[in-house]
This record gives C-alpha cells, sequence and structure tokens, in this order.
C-alpha cells in the first residue's frame, strides 16, 4: 500500500463535479478579482464563523500582517506567540517591526495560558492564539489574562476551520481571526486564499481599503497599502467546500477516533484535546522519542508521515537576529524532536485507516 500524509486528490474526488461546474461558471463570468463570488464567499464564512464581518485576502500569512498593520502594533511592540508555532504566524508579527514573545505550549501542544502573564511586559500589545493542528486554545484564560492587561487578541485558525471552544467557533473570539485557505487546510482552496474575520466595524472597513492598494475609491488612496486580494475563482470555489466543511470534520474525527481507540503502541504518546475543545484534526500529531525510527518505518511499509515542525522559530535561521538559542525554550525544542503526524485526510478508507494502525502497533525498537 502507498498512503500519502495527506491526499487533496482524494477530497478533491468526493465533490468534483460541483467544483468543476462552478470554475467553469466563474471562467465564463468574466469577471476575476473582487466580485460576486467574494463577496458572496465573506458573507458564508462571517456566518460560519459566528462574526459580523469577513474580508477576504491573498493567503493565512497576509491575513496575519495585515492584522497587526490594522491594530497598529508594529516596531517597539511585543506580541506573545506560542514557541512551537508554525514559522509563518511568528512572521506575521515581525513583518510589521513588532518582536515576537514566545510562551512554551502544554500537553495539548498549544500555549500554556498559565505562563503567559509572567511574558507580559509594558511594550506588550497583543497575543496572537495558535490553534494548532485543529485543536482550539483554552480562550476562557486567553481572553481574561488579555482583557486584564489590555492586550489586543489575534487568532491563527489557518489550521482550525469551524472547531471550536466550549461551542464557539474558533475565530469569532479575538479582535481579529486570520484564516488560511491554502490547498492543505481545512476548507482550502486550489490556490492560495485567506481572510480575516472581525466583529469590529472599523478593521473591516480598513481592510477592505488595506487589501486593495488602500483605496476606497479608484485611484483615490487613503493609506499605503498592498495587493491582497481574493479572486473569483478561489472565492467560488471555497464556497462549494464550505457545503461540506463540517462533513469534512466529522470524517476526519472518525479517522482520529480509530486512531485514538486502536493504536495502542506504547512508543507513542497519542493527542490530546483540551476539555471544552474539540478538534478539527488538522493534523494528528503523535509524540514518540523514536521519530527517527518510527518515520523510517513507516516510510518502509508505504506510510507517509510529516513533520509539524522540525525548527522552532526561536532556532530558525531567520531568527538568528532575535538572539535565541538552544535550551531557551525547551518544550518546543523537545516538541520538534518527537512530533510526527500521521496521515490524515477526508477520503480515506477503511483499508488504508487498518493498515496505519497496524503497522503502527507492530512498530518496536
Ligand atoms: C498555513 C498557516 C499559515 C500561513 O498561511 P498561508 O496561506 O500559507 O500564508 C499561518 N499560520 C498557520 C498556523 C498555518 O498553518
Amino acid at each position: 500500500m502507498n498512503i500519502m500524509p495527506n491526499n487533496l486528490k482524494r477530497q478533491y474526488e468526493l465533490n468534483a463535479k460541483e467544483y468543476e461546474e462552478k470554475a467553469l461558471e466563474v471562467l465564463r463570468s468574466g469577471w476575476y478579482v473582487l466580485g460576486k463570488e467574494v463577496e458572496a464567499f465573506e458573507k458564508e464564512w462571517a456566518d460560519y464563523i459566528g462574526v459580523k464581518y469577513c474580508v477576504g485576502v491573498a493567503s493565512g500569512l497576509d491575513a496575519l500582517w495585515i492584522a497587526f498593520r490594522l491594530l497598529n502594533i508594529g516596531h517597539g511592540d511585543e506580541v506573545i506567540v506560542c514557541s512551537n508555532a508554525y514559522i509563518a504566524c511568528v512572521m506575521g508579527i515581525t513583518i510589521n517591526g513588532a518582536t515576537p514573545v514566545f510562551v512554551e505550549p502544554d500537553e495539548y501542544d498549544n500555549i500554556d495560558a498559565d505562563k503567559i502573564q509572567e511574558a507580559i511586559t509594558d511594550k506588550t500589545k497583543a497575543i496572537l492564539v495558535v490553534h494548532l493542528y485543529g485543536q482550539a486554545c483554552d480562550m476562557d484564560k486567553i481572553m481574561d489574562i488579555a482583557g486584564k492587561n489590555n492586550l489586543r487578541v489575534v487568532e491563527d485558525c489557518a489550521q482550525s476551520h469551524g472547531n471550536t471552544w466550549k461551542g464557539k467557533v474558533v475565530g469569532s473570539f479575538g479582535d481579529i481571526g486570520c484564516f488560511s485557505f491554502y490547498p492543505s487546510k481545512g476548507c482550502g482552496a486550489f490556490g492560495d486564499a485567506g481572510c480575516i474575520t472581525t466583529n469590529r466595524e472599523d478593521i473591516d472597513k480598513e481592510a477592505r481599503v488595506f487589501r486593495n492598494y488602500g483605496s476606497e475609491k479608484r485611484y483615490h488612496n487613503k493609506v499605503v497599502g498592498t495587493n491582497s486580494r481574493l479572486d473569483e475563482l478561489q472565492a467560488g470555489l471555497l464556497r462549494v467546500k464550505l457545503k461540506y466543511l463540517d462533513s469534512f470534520n466529522e470524517e476526519r474525527q472518525r479517522i482520529a477516533e480509530r486512531y485514538l481507540a486502536e493504536i495502542t503502541n506504547p512508543l507513542l504518546r497519542m493527542p490530546k484535546v483540551r476539555p471544552g475543545a474539540n478538534s478539527s484534526w488538522h493534523q494528528f500529531v503523535v509524540h514518540t522519542d523514536a521519530r527517527c525510527e518510527l518515520q523510517d518505518y513507516l516510510s518502509k511499509k508505504g506510510i507517509g508521515t510529516l513533520i509539524h515542525y522540525p525548527i522552532p522559530p526561536h532556532l530558525s535561521e531567520a531568527y538568528a537576529y532575535l538572539g535565541k538559542k538552544r535550551g531557551d525554550y525547551p518544550i518546543a525544542e523537545k516538541y520538534a524532536d518527537e512530533v510526527l503526524s500521521l496521515p490524515m485526510y477526508n477520503g480515506m478508507t477503511k483499508e488504508e485507516q487498518d493498515y496505519i494502525i497496524e503497522s503502527i502497533n507492530e512498530f518496536k525498537l
């Protein structure tokens, strides 16, 4: 058997005809950037997340840095983020000149909310909450700390499309929610795309202007903006995907439940879901001291796995200028050495699941 860590073709095939019809409809419309598909998608996504506004942009990274720009967070400011974040989260902070302040993750692979308070200084302006691997962070504690310290909250929901904290969908808690619709994400486009969500009318207005060269009225530019527009083709295809997002999340939940119940190899520590959170299982991440051996073993059996992520941001070459060294964030460093993402995708057959579970259970050192 040959099993990929993620298999986008399978998900496409589940509803191929609808995507193809929508693509043709957009191609034949003669209108390709910021049009009625984008408008409709923005409305549908805002409704789905449970916020007043959604503004489509070109990628998840754009959503992040535009969010911090609109919140006026840049040079001289600090933003708190988990030390095991994806590099794009940190770039979203630093593109505007702000400094990331790392806080270690807990046993749920998400920021340890009990360690946030001690990281706050008089320069701290915001918390970037990364709902990693599809699981919501502890939003009760985080919103409470943010409120007490007058901090803005930006949520990175790139990996968490539609999952909840105590029944409320993530991306609706903070000042701004940032989403990536990169193809591998829960509601993935067929190219790059992203959006921000917010209940703040001022942010909605400013984001619409900022993403389009800072112009409200054509050739009248209010601010130095950027080109980060969502195109009609992606928006149209995302509208089709969105109809199936809940069923995609449910299907991955069923696969995760099988993994959790049936993988019994003591060499692996299975992912835990925080009480109050649910997971959309963007990744199914196990921890193991024998990561290298397990990955090689599975690869020889035709089972592909990925590592999210092998280098924590503070040790990345790009962030050498922060002056951090190995040992500064020992939990993130340990996680980077032991995490492994098992295959997880929509359209995974029962036989594939059986084979993965059996193979892992037979693994020994
Ligand atoms: C994918 C991702 C991003 C970046 O999104 P792009 O659309 O690739 O720019 C940011 N944060 C997290 C957590 C992600 O998984």
